[in-house]
């Protein structure tokens, strides 16, 4: 086994508890969290690092990424080599981590070999959790052809660099679910609603049929997963969560009975307001048409007004950011944003215990328990405070660990 190594004098916080504990002693052995403990832990043969009273955090994770789009223009990306994909998603999964984002759940594009590769050793990232490809209907939000392009759409399911493929019928959409979680895929995600980075979809198209959406549903069940959908209106929201839809993406539009609803079935919601604002300020210039920047206040103008309403309903809420190519440098301040309506710690649970209990994986990420995966973020001084710790590409992380691995140690 590996040298264990404890952390002492650490100000824990996880959003297990509102104001965090102080003066705690965490040991770590063969990447996962060992013991918690109030005062010092013995063991002789340990690594010691003393944090002196600096936040201890589980290292964060992000729910809406898509780790293949280096550009904001989907049908592009879509035609890129696989291998130039690849490298690209590589590297901007090596940056997420070094934000301390050390789970990241893609939410359309990522295929398995990416998680196998990182198995294997050959890059380091956060932990990837997939979908495959997302499904969309013909014109829906994963069609990136536009009015004149008429190629058959399955040019682009086995394109690396593609969010989604297209199914239309209840079969097909059957098939699609089935085909994504037979090469991989840990829950299947669906595009429920038109979008903005595609061309021929305005933000208020409902994405499949009831019975395509029910049958889909079906399929992630019987496969013991759950379905995510790209939503922003009120009414596909609320038509979704009626057909058993879990993970509720965007939500921008959302009004209080939908989310009222939302709660009740225990739908967790993953806004992701940082994009619109990202593509607001540089999407033109990173590839985004202009029919697509058109369609940005369409979502952008409602978005802290969705925090509050779900926030009023009671609804559960995990930190996505859904960036894209470069914009991806602004993957932290979506807590900036959050945190101008909601309680700092009910931010941080988002990218904690929340999106933990939206991936499934409660009492292994998000939290710092015993038998957790040793994923760590340490942080010079209190993100309850100010939540802009955060931000800055890991600037004020001087220690990011991941699986009992050193990504980062600054401190000895
Ligand atoms: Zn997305």
């Amino acid at each position: 086994m590996t040298q264990a190594i404890i952390f002492e004098n650490a100000r824990l916080l996880d959003g297990s508890s509102p104001e965090g504990e102080h003066d705690r002693f965490v040991r770590i052995e063969g990447g996962l969290i060992r013991e918690v403990s109030d005062r010092p832990i013995a063991d002789g043969g340990a690594r010691r690092i003393d944090l002196k009273g600096r936040t201890l955090m589980p290292g964060l994770i992000d729910c809406h990424v898509h780790v293949i789009a280096n550009s904001a223009n989907f049908g592009q990306n879509a035609l890129l080599p696989d291998a130039l994909v690849a490298l690209q998603a590589v590297k901007l999964m090596g940056e997420m981590l070094h934000r301390g984002f050390t789970t990241v759940r893609d939410v359309g594009g990522a295929t398995y070999a990416l998680v196998e590769a990182q198995e294997q050793g050959l890059y380091v990232g956060p932990r990837l959790v997939i979908c495959g490809k997302a499904l969309s209907q013909t014109g829906g939000h994963a069609d990136f052809r536009g009015r004149y392009d008429n190629r058959k759409p399955d040019y682009q399911t086995h394109q690396l660099g593609s969010l989604g493929r297209i199914c239309d019928g209840i079969d097909a959409c059957r098939a699609a679910a089935r085909d994504e979680i037979r090469q991989g895929a840990q829950f299947v995600k669906i595009m429920a609603n038109g979008g903005i980075a595609s061309p021929t979809d305005p933000i208020a198209f409902l994405g499949f049929s009831d019975a395509e959406i029910a049958a889909i549903v079906e399929e992630a069940h019987n496969a013991q997963t759950y379905v995510a959908a790209h939503l922003y209106t009120d009414e596909g929201i609320a038509r979704a969560v009626k057909l058993g839809v879990r993970s509720i993406e965007h939500a921008n539009l959302v009004q209080a009975a939908t989310a009222r609803l939302m709660h009740e079935r225990g739908a967790i919601a993953c806004p992701t307001l940082v994009t619109y604002e990202a593509l607001n300020n540089e999407g033109a210039s990173y590839g985004l048409p202009p029919s697509s920047v058109a369609k940005i206040d369409d979502v952008r103008l409602r978005g802290l007004e969705s925090l509050e309403i779900m926030r009023e309903a009671g609804v559960t809420m995990a930190y996505g950011t859904d960036l894209l190519g470069a914009m991806h440098r602004h993957q932290s301040e979506e807590f900036v944003i959050r945190g101008r309506v909601l309680p700092a710690i009910e931010v941080i649970r988002s990218a904690t215990v929340n999106a933990a209990e939206l991936i499934g994986m409660t009492g292994k990420i998000g939290t710092i328990k015993p038998d957790a995966y040793a994923d760590f973020i340490v942080v010079d001084g209190d993100p309850l405070v100010d939540l802009s710790l955060l931000t800055g590409q890991g600037r004020n992380m001087p220690v990011i660990m991941k699986n009992g691995d050193f990504i980062k140690n600054e401190l000895n």
